[in-house]
């Protein structure tokens, strides 16, 4: 198992935490190999080197699970001390009163602590949104527990209530257990690393490098469940289309680094306008789209003009001054039946009139239904748009009964 882990870590070296279990298990090595010479070396010796090998593989394993979960590193000063106080007591145990059940039950106790705390480390990280990290939480809290009973499970047979056959029983159960716990934490260990990988390799695959916000693909995938969602909870969504102003300029005088710069200066300063539910996408090279689930048109609008006006008067900060950025933003909603091309195509169309009307705006491309569009004007979901048509710098656009 150690192999196998300092193998996988060669190759998965960004995995936080991964280290340390690896270390863990070298550590779990070494104490296996000193309770073998133990015979062949002082008992003093022995005594030590098992002692300080189990705690160091507890609490390696401790730091690698709390650095996976993204937790503050524990001080190493106070595991130094920790040991020191384990070897000093042991070594009391050993030279001056000597008593293994005292030195056994110490180290099972430190131990056990230890795992249960790397159980509870693991369970607090979000354990429903990742099932891969049941097994670890598992096999760390079932061990530890173990650690806490067994002193007790040795006093009852010290205490002569188990006969030969029991006592037999007790001890090949005690090393089955701990083979157990050894191989399942590995497991848990590899399929850790696995849904880290997963997780990398999702987020390249969805996400635009240089923003870090959603890639065109995985806008336009997100527009078609918001589609499929809105249609079926009956909800309103809105969306805008957003193209940042004579961004060309902006390569052309400060350079296109600072025009990646402006890239994510505009990001950075979109992301607090909108919701939590809300889904950004850069789909063009200045352009971002916005998805407003559950927002209707006025309140979408709104939106837009509070984004228009946060970008507007928060320049991004450049090394010979600041860039001054404006957006021309377009924004629509969806209309039961259509295509999603369609609706990005009006918001499209309504951004361009922003940009002819001379940009820094936001316009609304509004729908108007025929008469007869029954099954639209029933629905209490939809924008009351007939109320909404008053609004100035508003684009109107018709629709066939189809939607197309
Ligand atoms: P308008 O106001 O009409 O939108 O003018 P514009 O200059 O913003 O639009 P235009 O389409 O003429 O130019 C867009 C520029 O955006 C051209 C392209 O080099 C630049 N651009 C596209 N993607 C990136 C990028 O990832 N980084 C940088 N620095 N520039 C980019
Ligand atoms: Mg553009
Ligand atoms: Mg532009």
């Amino acid at each position: 198992m150690t192999m196998m882990l300092m193998a996988a870590w060669r190759f998965n070296r960004q995995i936080a935490g991964f280290g340390f279990w690896a270390t863990s298990y070298f550590f779990g090595t070494l104490f296996c190999v000193s309770l073998l010479v133990r015979t062949a070396v002082p008992e003093i010796w022995s005594v030590i080197a098992t002692q300080s090998m189990l705690f160091l593989m507890a609490y390696l394993n401790l730091r690698g699970t709390r650095a996976y979960i993204g937790q503050p590193r524990l001080s190493p000063a106070y595991a130094a001390v920790a040991l020191l106080l384990l070897i000093a007591v042991s070594g009391y145990f050993t030279m001056v009163h000597p008593d293994p059940g005292i030195r056994f039950t110490l180290s099972s106790l430190m131990a056990g602590v230890i795992f249960l705390l790397c159980a509870r480390t693991i369970a607090k990280g979000k354990m429903q949104e990742y099932p891969a990290r049941y097994l670890f939480a598992m096999a760390c809290g079932g061990h530890g527990a173990f650690l806490l009973i067994r002193p007790w499970l040795f006093s009852l047979g010290n205490a002569g209530l188990f006969d030969a056959a029991q006592a037999i029983a007790v001890s090949q159960f005690v090393m089955v257990e701990a083979i157990a716990a050894i191989v399942l934490m590995a497991f848990g260990i590899v399929m850790l690393a696995n849904e880290q990988v997963t997780l990398e390799l999702r987020n390249i695959a969805e996400r635009d490098p240089l923003t870090g916000v959603f890639n065109r693909r995985s806008f336009l995938t997100l527009l078609d469940k918001c589609i499929s969602h809105s249609a079926r909870m009956t909800s309103s969504l809105s969306i805008m289309l957003i193209d940042l102003d004579h961004f060309k300029r902006i390569n052309d005088t400060w350079g296109h680094k600072s025009g990646d710069e402006a890239l994510r200066h505009f990001v950075a300063v979109a992301a607090p306008c909108i919701r939590n539910g809300d889904i950004i996408g850069r789909i063009g090279g200045e352009e971002f789209a916005i998805l407003l689930p559950n927002t209707s048109l006025t309140e979408a609008e709104t939106v837009a003009n509070r984004l228009r006006h946060e970008v507007a008067e928060s320049p991004a900060e450049h090394e010979h001054g600041d860039i001054t950025l404006t957006v021309s933003i377009g924004v629509t909603h969806y209309i039961k039946g259509e295509a999603p091309e369609v609706t990005l195509h009006r918001a499209d169309n309504a951004m361009y009139m922003a940009k002819k009307d001379g940009r820094n705006q936001v316009k609304v491309a509004l729908c108007q239904y025929n008469a007869d569009k029954s099954d639209l004007s029933e629905n209490s979901a939809e924008p009351d748009l007939q109320s909404e048509g008053h609004r100035v710098n508003s684009l109107k656009t018709s629709f066939s009964q189809s939607g197309s």
